[in-house]
């Protein structure tokens, strides 16, 4: 007998080797809509959308197991295809002049139009308020292009 949080099978296939490709593989293998995993995995369709679409690349810990008890994988098998971000991807048009002179317009007026020193297309811009575990407040932004591949995580104490 086989426990079903460890199907053998799911442990041995040559799975594919990006997160977004394999949560979809792992999903339809399972014959379930995005939005049915969500729900299974208390997560909204967007953000089951965002993973396996590669925008969301790594995955929190407390997700990540719930999402691989729902697939019958161990969490391993989606963390060793998990990517972070680097802080700062360095592309044409970035520097740490940019960085600092967009971080400030951003947080002086975080709800205008910001577009991609890089490609020109409008920048998507979350900004957001966190704690660092040492309790010390954090103002992060999370910034993407929507026609590159420039991506940004800004953070200032
Ligand atoms: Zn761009």
């Amino acid at each position: 007998m086989t426990s079903p949080l460890e199907s053998p099978d799911a442990q041995k296939r040559p799975l594919p080797t990006t997160l977004a490709r394999r949560v979809r593989f792992l999903r339809e293998e399972l014959g379930i809509t995005p939005r049915k995993f969500g729900e299974l995995c208390i997560l909204p369709e967007k953000a089951i959308e965002d993973i396996e679409a590669g925008i969301e690349t790594f995955l929190a810990p407390s997700i990540r197991v719930r999402m691989a008890r729902i697939l019958r994988v161990k969490p391993e098998v989606l963390k060793e295809v998990e990517r972070r971000p680097p802080l700062y991807q360095p592309v044409a048009g970035v520097t740490a002049d940019w960085e600092a002179s967009f971080q400030k317009a951003v947080l002086e007026n975080p709800d205008r139009a910001y577009y991609c020193p890089n490609c020109g297309e409008k920048l998507n811009v979350r900004v957001f308020d966190r704690w660092t575990l040492e309790g010390v407040p954090v103002v992060s932004l999370k910034v993407r292009c929507s026609g590159c591949l420039f991506r940004s995580n800004l953070e200032k104490m």
